[in-house]
């Protein structure tokens, strides 16, 4: 008896060792351990055995049963681990290969790297960077900034007027009527005052309109970088410095600045600040005009009337505003010599950035 229990477990442990399906295995467990299987059988005949000898078959029996058991728990962990792997086998891929679909993916537009290169520069010498509208009021693109509806200096910014559009206000004569897509960034200066008040050093990079028959040097649409410094104190020498530390920034330590005077109905007195060239080094050369300066830093101290504009008392705080053309600066940056290419949208132009 004792005999047949163990040929019994060797079969089991010889059998279950091939086994590599769970329905095969299943199918073992029940011809051995099962309620009519091989073990109850011999378990069965167990019955007819003496008391004495019954108990010592009867332990054998158990370590067998155990035996059978464990066996069977390993085998089961194997051939679950097997269909695992095979599943994984046939999903596996290989993060690391190298595609050949890969999307290209596009740059930043030249006009906007030089943007966040000279913000980076403003936010560093302690200056917000703020956001306007394009489509503006009449009122902050032109009355607030000195110059009234009769002025000779509205011909020199025709611009888009938009038909139709009042404001929240809306009634005749107020700050909210007649609406124009803004002809420069300095529109937002008296909103910038009115909203952060004094003291104020903010910068408002953005796109600008004007109605312009294009060229080669005009465009409908263009970006300048306006800023507006307000304090106790702010003077002329501030301003040459700002210009002073954004010339070095973009062309170089040491790049030659230049003011003169020139008129802008919203700066007393007001600036024509120029770039020594960075082509030929001011001796002159086709971009400069023969020249040897450039033009591109246009500012000067904001005149009283914008500042009561702001509800700001000129008699005690000054300022001065800056129009940087950004495009400009990207032109010349870059060597581009037709403004039409910024706009356009070509790629051909683009990729080259
Ligand atoms: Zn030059």
């Amino acid at each position: 008896m004792k005999g047949q229990l163990e040929q019994l477990k060797k079969e089991f442990v010889e059998l279950v060792d091939k086994v590599a399906s769970r329905e095969a295995l299943e199918e073992l467990k029940t011809q051995f351990l099962g309620r009519k299987g091989k073990l109850s059988g011999l378990m069965k005949e167990m019955a007819s055995l003496a008391d004495g000898e019954r108990k010592l078959v009867g332990a054998v029996a158990n370590e067998v049963k155990e035996a059978i058991e464990a066996a069977f728990g390993e085998a089961e962990q194997k051939v679950s681990k097997a269909s695992w792997s095979a599943t994984a086998a046939k999903e596996w891929i290989d993060v690391t290969e190298p595609t050949f679909h890969a999307r290209p993916h596009g740059t930043l537009h030249p006009v906007t790297q030089v943007q966040q290169e000279l913000e980076e520069l403003f936010t560093s010498m302690g200056f917000m960077v703020l956001d306007g509208p394009e489509l503006e009021s009449d009122y902050y693109n032109f009355t607030a900034l000195n110059i009234p509806p009769s002025h000779p200096a509205r011909d020199m910014q025709d611009t888009f007027y938009i038909e139709g559009k009042t404001g929240a206000a809306g009634k005749a004569g107020s700050e909210e009527t007649g609406w124009v897509m803004r002809t420069h960034t300095s529109s937002f200066q008296v909103r910038a005052m009115r909203e952060h008040g004094v003291p104020l050093r903010a910068i408002v990079p953005g796109r600008c309109f004007r109605n312009e028959a294009t060229d080669a040097r005009h465009e409908h649409t263009f970006h300048q970088l306006e800023g507006v410094v307000v304090g106790e104190g702010i003077s002329f020498a501030h301003m040459k410095g700002v210009f002073q530390a954004v010339a070095d920034h973009l062309y170089g330590k040491g790049t030659k600045i230049r003011l003169s005077p020139k008129f802008y109905p919203f700066v007393e007195p007001g600036v024509r600040g120029e770039l020594e060239c960075f082509l030929c080094k001011g001796k002159g050369c086709r971009v400069c005009k023969q020249s040897g300066w450039l033009e591109a830093m246009p500012g000067g101290m904001i005149h009283p009337n914008v500042l009561r504009q702001a509800g700001i008392d000129p008699e005690k705080y000054s300022g001065f505003a800056f129009g940087f053309g950004l495009t400009r600066l990207v032109m010349l940056k870059y060597g581009i010599d037709d403004i039409r290419h910024l706009e356009s949208g070509d790629l051909r132009f683009l990729n080259q950035f």
